[in-house]
């Protein structure tokens, strides 16, 4: 059987880990590690020349940023669009969050109102609103299928940007708040590609999700994509408590 390894670009590290989102690697590799499977992580970092060759990854992950962090970063990160945009091109999974979700779509119109341009991937859009009191914020909790059977993924969401134009959302709002203020869809998604406003960090709280990105990866490079079961039973006792406090209180949505 051929050697398992995989290879993830994490973008913008130092910038974009609001909440730590960065512990979404972490778990990625952990993850890895426990089926045997080699994870290699790169870093594309800001103002930096870097010799990653973004069609040679498997995983490219981005995370969320405040409005600042968005704004510093656009322009290096327009100049990796072309890179960007073949390496989706050859299928390779992008896992986006918050922040990283929004500049991978059309625009990001912030609470200064100043426009930034997103890479333009994908056709949403998302614009926040000028009163920066205006945020949704909050847990949150989104029913997703994966491999074609439904997930609850939960999570913490806290962003102005209200994102509208998403043709294929990632799952539909059970609780809180999504795309849009008390929206009924959030995030986007295709079969390697997930976008979520989901803090969390989101890998942590759902392993089954962080699952299917590697097996998704794997899969994509021909190599045997089964994952043998790893405990998780700590993770699913906090799932279930997460659940019933927030399940029942918002049960009518
Ligand atoms: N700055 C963006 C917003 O407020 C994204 C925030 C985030 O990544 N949590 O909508």
């Amino acid at each position: 059987m051929s050697e398992r390894k995989l290879k993830l670009l994490h973008m913008y590290p130092d910038v974009l880990d609001l909440y730590g989102d960065s512990g979404n690697v972490e778990v990625l590799k952990y993850r890895c590690k426990m089926r045997g499977i080699e994870l290699e992580v790169s870093k594309h970092q800001m103002n930096r020349p870097d010799s990653a060759d973004f069609s040679d990854m498997d995983i490219i992950y981005l995370g969320g940023g405040a409005d600042y962090e968005q704004q510093l970063l656009a322009e290096d990160l327009m100049g990796c669009k072309d890179r960007i945009k073949a390496a989706y091109d050859s299928g390779v999974f992008l896992l986006m969050i918050c922040g990283g979700y929004q500049l991978l779509g059309q625009y990001y119109k912030d609470s200064n109102g100043e426009r930034i341009p997103g890479l333009g991937l994908f056709d949403y859009h998302t614009e926040a609103s000028t009163n920066k009191r205006d945020r949704c914020i909050g847990n949150i909790v989104v029913e997703t299928s994966l491999l074609g059977k439904p997930y609850r993924v939960i999570g913490f969401e806290n962003h102005g940007g209200q994102t509208t134009g998403v043709k294929t959302p990632f799952g539909k709002v059970l609780c809180g708040n999504g795309n849009v203020r008390s929206g009924e869809t959030e995030g986007y998604c295709e079969e390697r590609v997930i976008a979520t406003y989901l803090h969390g960090p989101l890998l942590s709280k759902n392993p089954s999700l962080a699952d299917y990105v590697i097996s998704k990866a794997l899969e994509r490079k021909g190599l045997d994509s089964t994952l043998c079961e790893i405990n998780d039973s700590l993770e699913k006792a906090c799932r279930k408590e997460l659940f019933s406090r927030l399940l029942t209180v918002k049960a009518s949505k």
